[in-house]
């Protein structure tokens, strides 16, 4: 059962001389219910801007995006509102997404109090549940986000963007600032909550042995296009494109 399909979307910027940047070239791929949809390209290939326009962070030029075989892509703010429960985001620097002046109870008390997730009692029944799936200790609500560590930081990230409840996220990068022994933590956790909550995710990330982990397909971007997807295991073992035989010789013990 089909769950996004993105048809023909383009989007450019204007670089610092105003010219105009061409960082989507007519994009389209579908994911089925259940797909983790990696997006594998060297920076600057479009990667963040296509998760972006997804989630309709960005206005795009041309192109539709449909969310269950509906055309999200001229969602108002109010429609857009309801579909945030179910399409949330994981950004790289949690840093930056988690405000450093709230407490861990505030932080993931807002989106349930925002979509009237239910009374006091309940919204702490489901935070207390959100810690424990994300594998952080009970004393943890009282605390900032600047005590503690980057993998601690985005597991409270994750625990945020499950709050509701959702169907499908996009992940930015999710463990690309976190050293390599806790990123696998982190990838081991995402993967578990997939299972879990019987997600769809787009997971973006420069690193091919990290999109090789988690997802079961794989888009590969170069310049605004996707030159190949696929099956993420046959794709690896018989790319077709130039460009992803290149990324896969770039990754020590990757073939
Ligand atoms: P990636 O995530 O693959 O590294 P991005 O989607 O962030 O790539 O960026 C693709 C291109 O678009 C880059 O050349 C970047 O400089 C440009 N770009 C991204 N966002 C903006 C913006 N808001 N204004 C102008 N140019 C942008
Ligand atoms: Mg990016």
């Amino acid at each position: 059962m089909k769950i996004l399909e993105v048809m023909n979307l383009s989007k450019s910027f204007k670089d610092p001389n105003g010219n105009k940047l061409k960082v989507l070239k007519d994009i389209s791929f579908k994911m089925n219910k259940g797909d983790v949809l990696g997006i594998v390209g060297e920076s600057g290939s479009g990667k963040t801007t296509l998760g972006r326009a997804i989630l309709r962070l960005i206005e795009i030029d041309s192109g539709s995006i449909l969310y269950n075989n509906i055309n999200i892509t001229n969602f108002s703010k109010t429609k857009m509102k309801v579909l945030r429960k179910d399409i949330q985001v994981i950004f790289q620097d949690p840093f930056g997404s988690l405000n450093p002046r709230h407490s861990i109870k505030t932080i993931l008390s807002e989106p349930l109090v925002v979509h009237k997730f239910g009374n006091a009692i309940k919204i702490q029944r489901r935070i207390s549940e959100l810690l424990d799936q994300v594998g952080l200790p009970k004393n943890s609500l009282e605390l900032y986000p600047h005590e503690f560590s980057g993998g601690q930081r985005q597991r409270i990230a994750i625990a945020r963007a499950l709050s509701l409840k959702p169907k499908f996220i996009v992940a930015d990068e999710a463990v690309s600032a976190l050293d390599v022994s806790i990123q696998s933590q982190i990838i081991n956790l995402i993967s578990k909550i997939l299972k879990d909550y019987g997600l769809s995710m787009i997971f973006i990330s420069h690193d091919l042995s990290v999109i090789k982990h988690i997802s079961n397909k794989i888009a590969v971007m170069k310049k605004g296009e996707i030159v190949e997807i696929g099956d993420t295991i046959k794709t690896l073992k018989n790319p077709k494109h130039n460009y992803t035989r290149m990324l896969i010789s770039s990754v020590p013990g990757m073939k």
